[in-house]
């Protein structure tokens, strides 16, 4: 069930906030083995549920009264512990909530826990946490994919309505394709980043994970808009999400889609389900044409140079002092080194080393400039396909969910799960996961929208119509 629905069943008084609050709680009890939670907030989300119920009852819900939500552990929240699935911030507990908490709060959401990631949101399939990897609902020994993949479970198994989660290179988007729900990394710049841990902070967005377009809707309506706390927040209004899908005529609708070469890459059922969608959009009488990314090849590079650089940099805080994990010292430890070596997991290692080199003097223009210049590129290529088409139509991922332990060892294959996700970061544009198909063992298969940047009522429109066909 989604929110837009429990909201219903409430205000005919059919169902109430404490009883669905008990009901994810009985749930996420239930599936502990999932792993998806690193900290819950059973307690206090009891308590918020009663005061919601009562505001029911007074005829005065907020926006997003009830609206049980789990929030990705590298989003601040005050009180409740942050870890960013990372030993070094392990008992880590924040002194201010991220806006987007504070705006939750304010329009009546209720906060059910913390969700499992990978290590600073750092991977593509959950398996880099320092509490343990987060499984696939379906089928525990596969991944639910990363890094957002503990927000991409709770809303799978029915353990919250909602969850926010993080994209830098794809991690709402690609955990929402692999679990079966709708996966929303809006604009660069329409959520404000204040309060999350920051990996790549020119790359990284909040977005959202949820079972309908509406509430996928309700939900940024809430959390969008400027914010004077985030310089990089964009002073745009957030219009009112028209979900009127009968104003969309999709005669005049014009779909870009990739070549078949930037497709080779993909799985035989990955690329069934695109081919069966695209039938589908033509049969509706919109237009299709296929567009080319000239720099196509140079998306998985730009992305993991740019991420990895800002990364370097970003997690210098983390030295031990100010605050986070210490290591016990002896005569003569450097505390930075000694708490770094044993804080940080291998692959956030890895990412400090590779960020730390294509920033060094000697390899800087090689590297970190040219990559720059790459993503230019990127966002012009982007500019001009949206000056001709509404959308981009794409796969999500280039193959459904893998097993656990697959790609762990393999990180350039693991990086490849990016390959259609990355560029929407690199570009800034808004983009959406949603469930279009199955493979042949029932895992969902997710397809990719994209389109120009602020548009993001229209692509919320046009995704509705998508999933209605
Ligand atoms: N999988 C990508 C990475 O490992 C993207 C991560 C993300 O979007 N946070 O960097």
């Amino acid at each position: 069930m989604d929110y837009t629905t429990f909201r219903k069943q409430v205000l005919d008084k059919e169902n109430s906030v404490v009883e669905q609050t008990k009901e994810f709680i009985k749930s996420i009890e239930d599936k502990t083995h999932l792993n998806s939670f690193i900290t819950t907030n059973f307690e206090k989300a009891l308590e918020k549920a009663s005061e919601s119920d009562k505001r029911f009852l007074e005829g005065e819900p907020r926006k997003l009264e009830g609206m049980i939500i789990a929030i990705k552990d590298n989003i601040s929240t005050k009180g409740l512990r942050t870890t960013c699935g990372s030993k070094i911030l392990e008992n880590y507990v924040p002194i201010y909530d991220a806006t987007v908490v504070e705006r939750l709060n304010k329009a009546g959401a209720i906060i059910i826990g913390k969700t499992n990631m990978d290590e600073f949101a750092m991977g593509s399939s959950n398996e880099t946490s320092y509490f343990g990897a987060v499984h696939h609902p379906l089928n525990s020994d596969y991944v639910p994919g990363g890094s957002s993949g503990g927000s991409a479970v709770s809303v799978a198994a029915d353990m919250a309505f909602t969850a926010l989660g993080s994209d830098t290179g794809g991690s709402i988007r690609q955990p929402a394709a692999f679990c079966g729900n709708i996966g929303f990394k809006p604009t660069y710049g329409r959520i404000s980043r204040y309060g999350l841990v920051a990996f790549a902070s020119s790359l990284d967005q909040i977005g959202t994970f949820a079972n309908s377009i509406e509430d996928t809707a309700a939900l940024y309506e809430v959390i969008a808009g400027v914010d004077a706390k985030d310089s990089t927040s964009a002073n745009i209004p957030v219009e009112d999400t028209m979900l009127n899908i009968d104003n969309l005529n999709p005669k005049e609708l014009k779909v870009a889609i990739l070549s078949d070469v930037e497709l080779k890459n993909c799985s035989d059922e990955v690329l069934s389900v695109y081919y069966s969608i695209l039938r589908k959009i033509e049969q509706q009488g919109i237009s299709i044409e296929e567009v080319s990314f000239d720099n196509f090849d140079a998306f998985i590079p730009t992305y993991y140079i740019v991420a990895t650089a800002e990364a370097s940099s970003n997690l210098a805080r983390f030295d031990g002092i100010r605050y986070g994990y210490r290591a016990e010292l002896q005569n003569g430890d450097d505390v930075i080194v000694k708490t770094r070596s044993e804080g940080f997991g291998a692959e956030v290692k890895r990412r400090i080393m590779l960020g730390t080199y294509v920033l060094s003097s000697g390899y800087y223009d090689a590297y970190y400039g040219k990559a720059l210049k790459a993503r230019r590129l990127i966002y012009d290529n982007y500019k001009k396909i949206f000056n001709q088409f509404d959308f981009l139509f794409l796969p999500t991922t280039p193959t459904p969910p893998f097993k656990i332990g697959e790609k762990l060892n393999d990180p350039v294959s693991m990086y490849l799960s990016d390959l259609f996700t990355s560029s929407a970061n690199l570009g800034s544009v808004p983009a959406i996961s949603i469930p279009l198909g199955a493979s042949s063992q029932g895992f969902s298969v997710g397809m990719q929208i994209q389109s120009n940047h602020y548009e993001e009522n229209k692509l919320l429109n046009f995704s509705k119509y998508m999933l209605s066909l």
